[in-house]
């Protein structure tokens, strides 16, 4: 498997020292705020010394359903985190055919970087508590400590529950996010009727969605 290095940052030149690597794994369909605010929760609580936004190039669990072109979400990715300089949107799981599998991922990510490098999976609490039955889910739990972003009112225990009786142990740390009360679904949901998505997101993923036509309602035919 390529590692393709070209689109990866360095880090782990010091072999003194460990880095954190955050991975910051999610559809992106857009990108929003509740995402931003996660990212940079998880860095400071867990000390990153960087975090991959890693917009999937063809989600595992939404094969029946359209999703926005990966290009498109990877250019919202980008004009979302430009200004944080911990932050960096990777084109690495949209430039790998077939269906986006994390294992793939964090194999590819270890192979890569140094011995030195922790690697760090952010994604929603909702996701994570269907890794039991994502593909090779023990080798993710071998590869990664894994980051949960939880809405206010989740329920840790149930999901731990769930977790633990898989019987492969995973590293879970659950982070709550007010701010992921706004959702990308919410947000197309808004697109789609015309109403306002300000403030959800920043002004230039607003730019980029009206700009080129996103989420719109369909034009009916005939
Ligand atoms: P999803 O099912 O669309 O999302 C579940 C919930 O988590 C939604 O409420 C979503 O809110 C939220 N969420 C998603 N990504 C988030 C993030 N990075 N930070 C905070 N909240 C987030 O999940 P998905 O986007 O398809 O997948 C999430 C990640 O898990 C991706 O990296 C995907 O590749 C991976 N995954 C892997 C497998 C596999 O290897 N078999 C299977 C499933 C998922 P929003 O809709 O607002 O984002």
């Amino acid at each position: 498997m390529s590692t393709r290095s070209q689109q990866l940052p360095e880090l782990g030149q010091d072999s003194g020292r460990e880095y954190r690597l955050g991975i910051m794994g999610g559809t992106f369909d857009p990108i929003h705020y509740g995402h931003l605010v996660t990212a940079e929760q998880a860095r400071e609580a867990l000390n990153l010394d960087l975090v991959l936004f890693m917009p999937a190039g063809s989600p595992a669990f939404k094969q029946d359903r359209t999703v926005t072109s990966p290009e498109d979400r990877y250019a919202m990715t980008v004009l979302a985190t430009a200004a944080n300089p911990a932050f960096y949107a990777s084109r690495f799981e949209i430039d790998r055919p077939g269906v986006t599998y994390t294992v793939d991922t964090l194999k590819a990510l270890r192979a890569h970087y140094p011995a030195n490098v922790r690697l760090y999976f952010i994604t929603g609490a909702d996701a994570i508590l269907d890794i039991v039955s994502w593909h090779d889910a023990a080798s993710i739990a071998s590869l990664a400590t894994l980051i949960a972003a939880t809405r206010p009112g989740y329920d840790i225990e149930q999901a731990q529950a769930r977790i633990a009786r898989s019987g492969i142990h995973f590293d879970v740390r659950y982070i709550q996010i007010p701010a992921l009360a706004i959702s990308s679904t919410n947000i197309r949901d808004r697109v789609r009727l015309g109403k306002s998505a300000r403030y959800l997101t920043s002004e230039s993923v607003i730019g980029y969605m009206h700009k080129n036509g996103l989420y719109r309602m369909p034009v009916p035919e005939g």
